[in-house]
């Protein structure tokens, strides 16, 4: 692995690090810091991404998600991988003007301003532009409220490689007197918007109907994603196993989950019905074709993803090169793990694989040692029966107690 990513022996030990950070540098990155909580890591496999082979790092702590998301990979590699793309990087900062005389007007004045508006941004991160960033546009709108009628402008900002949180709040703030100036209004909340619509990211996979399992399995995945699809309460739990390797990878890298999140499921539900994140249909040869289109604001440079040691040599290994080819592997994971999860609730069920792996924790739980752990899953697994009590039971056995 050190190999293939190009680590030096100093990358490779951090990565197989499975203590903690340093203490200086935790308590650099957030406040009243009193220790370190690490997560596994794990790396998928068999990830065939535009045509380019990854080593894909996920941090979660739950089990089957990364040999799911592996074996996924392995089945949409039959169809030629995952096919993926972008828009451009750019983000919304929302600039909040309430007490206007005149919102329609104010809307309007504010429109014919575009060009000071974006000057007075880009001013705020010479950087930014520099690289090929940068604010590029400036919408707005009036809406309804508790309050009575708001302005509301958006300023529209590329941000290339960052995911870019402080630099549109930076320049949302920057920009808020001139704001006011022309409308005559009061300012209020100035800051990024996490429904990214303007920075998605799309992944396609054709899945052929003999590596899924035959007819049968492609009907059931279908129906499955169908059920989803009219249904909240299944698509819940249908994006959350997209979320399953989308976060991990997220994690992995350094990058804001929480925004990753609060974009994904406001954005699943911008229509007014809260939908499924990726989509399934059938070709005319009977393979099954998945889709995933998901806001994807994830960044190399800025956040954690500049400081933490791990998500460096993780994103070293993934060899990813900028901030959207990040964001296309991740769909690919996200809908890798979809399918992986729909094919395993259409066929067998969820619990086999699952429950086989979970044992381990179950195990634990029941205060198996490190030695014990694996004769313990392994009479649960014999005996098809999961649960703290038999593992009791099973460890009293071992320990020769009974
Ligand atoms: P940042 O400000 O640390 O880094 C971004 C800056 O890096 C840019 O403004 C630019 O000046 C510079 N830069 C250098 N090379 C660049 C390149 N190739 N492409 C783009 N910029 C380059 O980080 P950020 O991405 O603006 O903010 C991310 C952080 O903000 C995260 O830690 C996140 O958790 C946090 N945050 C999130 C929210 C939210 O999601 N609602 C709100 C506030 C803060």
């Amino acid at each position: 692995m050190a190999r293939r990513g190009n680590l030096t022996e100093e990358e490779a030990r951090i990565i197989a690090n499975t203590g903690s950070l340093e203490a200086e540098m935790a308590d650099r990155m957030i406040e009243n810091v009193v220790g370190c909580m690490p997560l596994p890591l794990g790396v998928a496999v068999n990830f065939l991404v535009n045509e380019k082979d990854y080593l894909i790092p996920m941090a979660i702590e739950e089990p089957s998600v990364v040999a799911a998301a592996s074996n996924a990979a392995k089945i949409a590699r039959a169809g030629g991988g995952f096919r993926c793309e972008t828009t451009d990087p750019v983000m919304i900062g929302q600039i909040q003007v309430v007490d206007v005389a005149d919102p329609e007007g104010a809307k309007v004045r504010v429109l014919e301003a575009r060009d000071r508006i974006l000057e007075v941004c880009n001013e705020k991160d010479p950087v930014l532009v520099k690289f090929g960033g940068g604010a590029r546009d400036v919408e707005a709108r009036v809406i309804d409220t508790l309050q009575g009628p708001m302005l509301i402008v958006h300023i529209l900002v590329d941000c290339r490689d960052a995911m870019g949180a402080n630099a549109v709040n930076t320049m949302a703030e920057a920009v808020a007197p001139l704001i006011e100036e022309l409308s005559g209004g009061r300012v209020y909340l100035r800051i990024i918007s996490n429904l990214a619509v303007k920075r998605l990211a799309r992944a396609r996979a054709t899945f052929t109907e003999e590596a899924v399992g035959g007819e049968k399995v492609v009907e059931g995945i279908l129906q499955a994603y169908a059920f989803a699809a009219a249904d909240p309460y299944r698509c819940s739990t249908h994006n959350k196993g997209v979320m399953n390797g989308v976060d991990a990878v997220v994690i992995a890298t350094g990058n804001d989950w929480r925004a990753i999140e609060a974009g994904a499921h406001s954005y699943a539900a911008l229509g007014g019905h809260y939908k499924p994140l990726t989509a399934w249909e059938e070709d005319e040869k009977g393979n099954l074709v998945g889709t995933i289109e998901m806001p994807m604001a994830v960044g190399l440079v800025g956040g954690a993803t500049a400081t933490h040691p791990t998500a460096k040599a993780n994103v070293k290994l993934l060899g990813v090169k900028t901030a959207s080819e990040l964001a296309q592997v991740i769909a690919a994971v996200g809908l890798a793990q979809n399918f992986a999860a729909l094919r395993a609730l259409a066929t067998e069920g969820i619990q086999r694989g699952h429950m086989s792996l979970h044992a381990r924790n179950i195990a634990i739980m029941a205060g198996a040692t490190v030695d014990e752990v694996d004769r313990v899953v392994e009479r649960l697994v014999a005996q098809k029966v999961i649960r703290v009590d038999r593992a009791q039971e099973i460890l009293r056995d071992i320990r020769g107690e009974r």
